[in-house]
């Protein structure tokens, strides 16, 4: 998606670590008008299949669904991170490491939300190990519902979690795949760059 790579070539930061920050227009600041574009996009591109959710994971994964939903004309679902009061009957989780706090944590979805037979559209920032997105799998299998894909926003295809899947036979659709990046220079190679 040019616009996106774009943008990301404008206003994304590169982190020592491989972490690229996008904060100024996805991840804190949100530009709603690039929101509808990736929304219009990921309905696009799954138009071929059938999506009766879409599921993400908190937090800066609900503005994006959110959005994307509301192209789907479905419900959205984001999986909790911690156990709250507000979380009752019977629970669907699984244990995720995080890319960014690098700890071990459940997420967590009512299974009032996710029903067998559903069609699922998992939607997240970016990818990187695979391990929020393998979670998500995770939780939407547990309830006998279908992932139809993975929709991700920005992948670092120098790390193995897209491979991975892909591997397996599921679907991932990644509107920017940031092929390397260098803290150093601030310079970013996506993978269909020329
Ligand atoms: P994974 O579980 O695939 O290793 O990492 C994906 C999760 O970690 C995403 O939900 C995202 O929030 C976070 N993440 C991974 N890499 C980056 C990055 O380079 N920049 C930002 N902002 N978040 C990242």
């Amino acid at each position: 998606m040019e616009l996106l790579k774009e943008r990301i070539r404008k206003d994304g930061v590169i982190k020592e670590g491989n972490v690229l920050k996008v904060d100024s227009f996805i991840n804190h600041q949100m530009d709603i008008k690039l929101m509808n574009e990736i929304g219009k996009e990921f309905k696009r591109i799954f138009s071929d299949v059938q999506i009766d959710k879409i599921l993400t994971i908190e937090a800066s994964g609900i503005g994006i669904a959110a959005i994307v939903a509301q192209y789907f004309d479905v419900p959205m679902v984001f999986a909790k991170k911690a156990q709250s009061i507000n979380l009752d009957g019977e629970m669907l989780t699984a244990s995720v490491v995080s890319f960014t706090h690098k700890k071990k944590y459940q997420i967590i979805v009512a299974k009032r939300f996710i029903s067998e037979g559903e069609n699922v559209l998992i939607i997240d920032d970016f990818l990187a190990n695979g391990c929020a997105a393998q979670g998500l799998m995770e939780v939407v299998e547990s309830a006998g519902a279908k992932v139809q894909g993975i929709g991700i926003v920005i992948e670092k295809g120098f790390q193995d979690g897209g491979k991975n899947f892909r591997e397996r036979g599921i679907r991932v659709e990644s509107l920017a795949i940031v092929e390397s990046m260098d803290a150093e220079n601030q310079t970013i190679v996506f993978r269909d760059d020329k």
